[in-house]
């Protein structure tokens, strides 16, 4: 049988909602547990300040996955993930007990009603380029970092 082709994609995970670390730590479980996805890297977890978002200050973390799921359907392992760690969505921007979004899935573009890749905002985010550029430093100009460098991060 034809076997679909590894696909590199990459996963932001966020929390400011409960204990921040379990539940990064359990997406990460998740993921690798879920058919047609490998974990091939993760980040260490990065302690921010909310921007646009209210509440506690978020964990982060950028994951690298190997992949033979489509996008639409890597989506909608993550929206499966999220809601296990019992995300709710109250209003937009809300705190939340996980947030996992697809920031990168191979070179692709994607743009429909439910999904758009890479992130759109991805550029405009320390706790994003941060992470991203420890595990994947060829995916993250200088000028891209300078952009976000007014934004606190610390290592956790
Ligand atoms: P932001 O997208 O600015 O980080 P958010 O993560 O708080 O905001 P959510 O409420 O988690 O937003 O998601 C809203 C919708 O975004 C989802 O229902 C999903 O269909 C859509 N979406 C579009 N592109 C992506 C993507 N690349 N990764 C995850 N969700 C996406
Ligand atoms: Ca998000
Ligand atoms: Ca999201």
């Amino acid at each position: 049988m034809q076997q679909r082709a590894e696909v590199t994609a990459f996963v932001a995970l966020g929390a400011n909602l409960g204990d921040l670390a379990q539940a990064l730590r359990e997406a990460l479980q998740r993921l690798s547990e879920t058919p047609g996805v490998r974990l091939v890297r993760a980040s260490s977890l990065y302690r921010t300040a909310p921007i646009d978002s209210s509440g506690p200050d978020y964990l982060n973390a950028v994951a690298e996955l190997a992949t033979t799921l489509t996008a639409p359907d890597l989506l909608t392992t993550l929206q499966a993930i999220e809601q296990g760690a019992g995300r709710a969505r109250p209003y937009r921007n809300a705190p939340r007990t996980l947030d996992l979004d697809l920031l990168l899935y191979g070179s692709a573009r994607i743009d429909s009603a439910t999904l758009t890749v890479p992130h759109p905002r991805m550029g405009e985010r320390a706790f994003v380029l941060v992470p991203l550029s420890e595990i994947a430093p060829g995916l993250v100009s200088h000028d891209a970092m300078k952009n976000v460098s007014g934004q606190a991060i610390r290592p956790e």
